[in-house]
């Protein structure tokens, strides 16, 4: 009689929920260092890495800081309006506003 839940989910639905969650996500990388530009990207996209970013980024906050999740590519977009003199483009790898 233990665990009598876990019987009833199947193995890999919490991968699958976690996957198709992900797609339908954005996140911003605002950029401290080169210029000041607010990247939009897909989660799922590989410089995006869910918020994460590529490996090299993963330690501190020098070169900049993600911003999200974002249920919509127009979310996304109006919080990056709104942050403060930067110019905002469309990552050109995943391309989120497709
Ligand atoms: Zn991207």
């Amino acid at each position: 009689m233990t665990s009598k839940i876990n019987f009833f989910i199947p193995r890999g639905l919490t991968l699958w929920f976690n996957t198709f969650y992900l797609i339908f996500m954005y996140y911003i990388y605002e950029n401290w260092v080169a210029d000041k530009k607010a990247k939009i990207h897909k989660a799922t996209c590989a410089y995006c890495n869910n918020g994460n970013g590529r490996h090299e980024e993963i330690h501190g906050d020098k070169n900049g800081r993600w911003h999200g999740p974002f249920s919509s590519y127009n979310k996304a977009k109006k919080a990056a309006l709104e942050l403060e003199d930067r110019k905002i483009s469309n990552c050109g790898h995943c391309v989120p506003c497709a």
